[in-house]
């Protein structure tokens, strides 16, 4: 099976103003990156960064949405809300909602079975604290995260799943080489066993402290195929670098 086409996302969580996030929008449709480019604003930007993006190629996404198509959830968005403001992928189950807002794997998997219904490609994310990790749980812990939080036809519906340990993100810490390619190797056996044969294609993103001197050699790496990145995203110049290093 041929190497699917990576991905950088960029999440650009709370930060920056309008224009700060326009401008943002603005230095990254100059890609020509041979990877497949996606960007997730804060919610009040995702539309003028829906504007500065159209006729490009680059993605735009949401960073969650509710598990309702609709209702009485003040201070929600759903994911019918961001398919209509042009989003086609939304990250689900960061480690910061798992932590901030005590997610559960059940509610990631209620969340993405939301956002396949609103024609969402969710971007599930799992990883292990430190403690998991100096404990050897890295992977049991991973696996359990999966099968608690894919939800039936999430291959068929161009699911991606972004393998970031907790420690790693916003640190500027990041696992050995040899650690990222042994976790994904697992997560490519979680997947298989998960989605059978469709898991295959499925894109694996590795995130965690990823910076342009770093990129490539991860990006590298077999069954990693692309990049959530956090801080890095903030500043054009140096997702562009991060793209053209897939
Ligand atoms: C993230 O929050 O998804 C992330 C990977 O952040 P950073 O690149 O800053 O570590």
């Amino acid at each position: 099976m041929p190497r699917p086409r990576p991905l950088i996302a960029g999440n650009w969580k709370m930060h920056g103003t309008l224009a700060e996030a326009q401008a943002l929008a603005c230095g990254v449709v100059a890609c020509d990156a041979a990877a497949e480019l996606l960007v997730c604003p804060p919610f009040p930007h995702l539309h003028p960064v829906a504007a500065a993006l159209a006729g490009s190629a680059v993605a735009l996404g949401g960073q969650d949405c509710h598990h309702a198509a609709k209702g009485a959830h003040t201070g929600d968005v759903s994911a019918w809300m961001l398919r209509d403001l042009g989003a086609s992928y939304v990250i689900l189950g960061h480690s910061e909602r798992r932590a901030d807002h005590a997610e559960s794997d059940a509610l990631v998997q209620a969340k993405a079975v939301a956002a396949i219904a609103a024609g969402l490609r969710p971007i599930i994310c799992v990883g292990e604290t430190l403690a998991q990790r100096e404990a050897g749980q890295a992977e049991p812990v991973v696996a359990g995260q999966l099968a608690g939080s894919l939800p039936p036809g999430f291959a068929e519906a161009g699911g991606v799943v972004a393998y970031e340990p907790v420690w790693a993100i916003g640190t500027g810490r990041t696992p050995t080489e040899a650690d990222i390619a042994a976790l994904h190797a697992s997560l490519r056996a979680e997947v298989l066993r998960l989605c059978g044969a469709q898991g295959a294609g499925l894109r694996l993103l590795y995130g965690g402290s990823v910076k342009p001197g770093n990129a490539k050699a991860i990006l590298a790496l077999a069954d990693v195929n692309g990049a959530l990145v956090g801080g890095a995203a903030l500043m054009a110049a140096d997702f562009l670098a991060i793209a053209a290093a897939a």
